[in-house]
């Protein structure tokens, strides 16, 4: 274990509550067809583990790529689309799966785009929430944890596009 990285949430903690998300998404959705839209790259991890606690036979994992302009820790709410989807979602159950939402522009940008390709339903799955940093509120429809403001890596999130492939979620102290 890197000694300059605190642990906030660990494998285990994660991989719990990545199993009840699974399961309420399983009965949420129970006898319709769902596409999961992971949001690269953070969610690259979460979206493997969470399809797998899916228990749905009719399930789609669609990935979005977005460029989201501003420093390296924060985002400014410009938003561009540099991968999309590879098919159409009119009249589909839609779940975006999400890394983290900080200050819910990104996903105030995503989820406008999605409504106007007409799906049947729109909502969002997100690992984790800063509500402290909150600018654009949305809903997030299934939440796996609320943590405080500071800036996490691990478990496909980066900091300077290193650290993705951490199992654990933690914080860098220097
Ligand atoms: P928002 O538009 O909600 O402010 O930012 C969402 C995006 O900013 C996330 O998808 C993520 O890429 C990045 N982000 C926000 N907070 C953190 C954080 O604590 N750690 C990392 N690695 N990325 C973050």
């Amino acid at each position: 274990m890197d000694k300059r990285i605190q642990v906030q949430l660990s494998a285990e903690q994660i991989a719990a509550r990545v199993r009840e998300l699974g399961a309420d998404i399983t009965r949420d959705y129970a006898g319709q067809e769902l596409v999961l839209v992971g949001v690269l790259k953070g969610s690259f991890i979460f979206m493997a583990d969470l399809a797998r606690a899916i228990e749905l036979p009719d399930l789609r994992v669609e990935f979005l790529g977005v460029q989201s302009y501003g420093d390296e820790t924060s985002s400014s709410g410009v938003v561009q689309i540099t991968f999309d989807l590879t098919k159409p979602i009119d009249g589909k159950h839609v779940l975006i799966v999400e890394d983290i939402v900080d200050t819910g522009l990104t996903m105030d940008y995503l989820l406008d785009q999605m409504r106007t390709r007409h799906p049947a339903s729109v909502k969002l799955c997100s690992l984790l929430h800063k509500p402290s940093r909150m600018k654009k509120p949305c809903a997030i429809d299934y939440l796996g944890f609320t943590i405080p403001d500071l800036f996490v890596i691990g478990y496909g999130l980066d900091y300077a596009q290193k650290y993705r492939n951490l199992p654990y979620i933690g914080v860098l102290t220097e």
